[in-house]
């Protein structure tokens, strides 16, 4: 999906409508800066709002994911294209998800089985503190590739504005977070709570 025609075109139906960005904002109960994300083609809108926003502007969710009014004939076409789009983003973001999990638990398993190697194993000092530095290796290039696959799967989503947003690393590393949820600032309203992870829009 081309977010910056899909933006483009949002745009040309809000000025068709003689709507400013703050009106379209307040029609959705959403923030302007959202409708001028969208606008600059930085994100898509999340599923709850596409009907409201494709009601506002007074065009239909597969006409505004194609980002162009589609002739009869196309329309069949670019529904199926539409569709295979987004479950095929989904079904990306679930496959990053997975092996981010997988990524940790051998990353558990292997630090695991170093400490218990480095404990109980008889073996000289500087053999046992080699392994205890492999342990730390291993566990710290573990979670940061846990992490980096975890981060590109799919969203978080804000409290306050409900903006889905895909974080920086380093605000992803930073954040407190418990296994849904995570503390980060939204770059829509710039508040910081704890954000709810998406892996599908
Ligand atoms: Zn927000």
């Amino acid at each position: 999906m081309n977010q910056i025609q899909i933006g483009r075109f949002i745009a040309g139906r809000r000025k068709a409508k003689k709507l400013t960005q703050k009106q379209l904002a307040d029609i959705l109960l959403i923030s302007d800066r959202t409708v001028s994300k969208w606008e600059c083609g930085k994100g898509l809108p999340e599923v709850s709002l596409m009907l409201p926003l494709c009601d506002a502007l007074n065009i239909t969710v597969n006409v505004l994911l194609s980002g162009e009014i589609v002739s009869e004939a196309e329309y069949q076409k670019k529904a199926e294209e539409n569709m295979m789009n987004l479950m095929k983003e989904n079904a990306e973001n679930k496959k990053r998800m997975a092996l981010s999990v997988i990524c940790g638990i051998i990353t558990i398993i292997a630090v695991c089985s170093l400490i218990v190697i480095a404990a109980y194993i008889d073996m000289p000092t500087t053999a046992r503190i080699a392994v205890i530095i492999f342990a730390v290796v291993t566990a710290v290039l573990g979670i940061w590739a846990a992490a980096q696959l975890e981060v590109k799967a799919g969203y978080y989503e804000c409290p306050n504005c409900k903006a889905l947003f895909v974080p920086t690393m380093g605000e992803y590393v930073k954040g407190y977070h418990t296994l849904t949820k995570r503390k980060l600032t939204c770059p829509e309203c710039g508040k910081r709570g704890m954000c709810k992870h998406r892996i599908v829009r």
